[in-house]
């Protein structure tokens, strides 16, 4: 897998462990490594009813449980995408970067934006 999981950042190499996205900023097996409750406080406000929306997968977790990495990326991917999904460290190969080239990469990995956007509204972002 070269695509970041979040946003469809091509990495063009495998990446692991510590690799940090450029695009999304997200660090690989760091940022997405979260317990339900961190999840529930950082991106739900602690509103029990929006984490069963958005993702009723975790009724039967505990608060400590680490939760599946599709789940976390999803709630990263979001929060990126409510934020305008920002381009974090353009080079010299991203000198403009547009939601029309976001949109082409979500779309990259399976995401299409515009289904996406009414659930990102919903969340917290810090
Ligand atoms: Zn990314």
């Amino acid at each position: 897998m070269t695509a970041c999981h979040i946003c469809g950042w091509d990495f063009k190499h495998d990446y692991s462990v510590g690799d940090i996205c450029p695009c999304c900023n997200s660090e690989y097996d760091f940022t997405d490594f979260l317990e339900k409750g961190e999840i529930l406080e950082r991106y739900c406000g602690n509103d029990k009813e929006k984490l069963h929306n958005m993702a009723p997968e975790l009724d039967g977790y505990d608060d400590e449980e680490y939760v599946a990495r599709d789940i976390t990326w999803r709630f990263i991917r979001l929060a990126w995408i409510k934020k305008g999904c920002p381009f974090k460290y353009p080079n010299e190969t991203i000198t403009s970067w547009t939601i029309e080239d976001a949109k082409k990469q979500l779309a990259s990995i399976h995401y299409k934006y515009d289904a996406l956007v009414p659930l990102a509204n919903k969340i917290i972002s810090d």
